[in-house]
């Protein structure tokens, strides 16, 4: 497949700058997405899933209790597979000269998860991320939205009984259920051409969020429109809100008699998305460069998708990137003051 969308973008003036900034230049690219569940996470702190209560809709004003997805519960794992690639590329390795261990006093302080997302080491220095994440809220309320699923303590044999005597210890735990969305945007400041594909692969290519010993955590990202845009554009919760109004109105209408049983529709949902979107947007107090949305958005995805697909220009794409922002690290970042 020939590279149509991506070719034009890369082609129009203005999207993309020709080198990361170091001063913010008033150019955002936003991902809008819908992440949905599709298995059994664990969005929680210390054991219990983090909800908040919250206006249900812009115009519908009652208040119900929400399921929160925290920002870092989302952008870790998003950063944590960037960074598998750039191993799986020797552009950064476990030590050596391309060492860069994640979270630690050992960042290396120039590849591209270290200047794209950002890293603090104590007094050393710091990198301020331009992937800008906030906390993204269920659609649906936290009744509609979980399960409590026990688990039983089995004996090594496979039973709850052992010489007679049946065990009664049995754990119960939280878990959101599949088919739950959680409407987000994922913003980066000032794109080049390679920073922009660099995140946005991370965000289509993660595909297990929340508590990191749970193999149950799968969700897939949808998504609803690429934004180019000279400032940023409404909260993750705005947008919930936006979206729920729009799937209750279109069952007080009549039309859609069923479109609020849970699991929601994925459909509805998405439709209802992309509606809300263009009504907030209509809003937003900045300037729209580029807006990708529909069947464009859908080629968006293909064509990264298939970019991804091909080892070798993979490879160089992010040699090219791991190239800038090595060379960013060295006019303006923490490498070049720090040490
Ligand atoms: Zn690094």
């Amino acid at each position: 497949m020939s590279n149509t969308i991506l070719k034009t973008l890369q082609e129009t003036k203005d999207l993309f700058l020709p080198a990361i900034p170091q001063i913010p230049q008033g150019r955002y690219v936003h991902f809008i997405l819908m992440r949905e569940t599709e298995s059994f996470p664990l969005f929680q702190t210390d054991g219990t899933l983090n909800i908040i209560r919250v206006q249900a809709g812009l115009t519908h004003g009652e208040t119900i209790s929400r399921l929160v997805m925290f920002k870092r519960k989302q952008t870790s794992p998003e950063r944590l597979r960037g960074r598998e690639l750039l191993r799986y590329f020797g552009l950064i390795t476990d030590s050596g000269e391309r060492a860069c261990e994640y979270n630690s006093a050992n960042f290396c302080k120039q590849c591209p998860d270290c200047i794209l997302y950002g890293y603090a080491i104590g007094n050393e220095g710091a990198e301020k991320s331009k992937v800008y994440a906030d906390s993204a809220f269920s659609i649906t309320s936290y009744e509609e939205s979980h399960k409590a699923l026990s688990f039983n303590a089995l004996y090594e044999h496979g039973t709850m009984t052992q010489a007679g005597t049946t065990r009664s210890s049995f754990g119960e735990q939280d878990h959101v259920v599949p088919q739950v969305f959680f409407p987000a945007v994922i913003a980066l400041r000032d794109p080049t051409y390679e920073s922009f594909l660099y995140v946005l692969g991370n965000i289509l290519h993660t595909s297990r969020y929340g508590a990191q010993d749970s193999r149950t955590g799968a969700v897939y990202n949808h998504l609803v429109a690429t934004v180019f845009a000279n400032g940023e554009i409404f909260s993750n919760l705005r947008f919930t809100q936006a979206i729920y109004d729009h799937l209750r109105d279109e069952q007080q209408e009549g039309k859609e008699s069923n479109s609020w049983q849970t699991p929601l529709s994925r459909d509805k949902v998405l439709g209802g998305a992309a509606t809300a979107f263009n009504i907030l947007m209509q809003t937003e107090p900045v300037f729209v460069a580029r807006a990708v949305e529909g069947k464009e958005v859908e080629h968006l995805r293909q064509e990264v998708t298939g970019f991804y697909q091909k080892e070798a220009e993979s490879n160089k794409f992010l040699s090219n990137l791991y190239e800038a922002t090595s060379s960013y690290a060295g006019k303006y970042g923490a490498r070049r003051t720090g040490k």
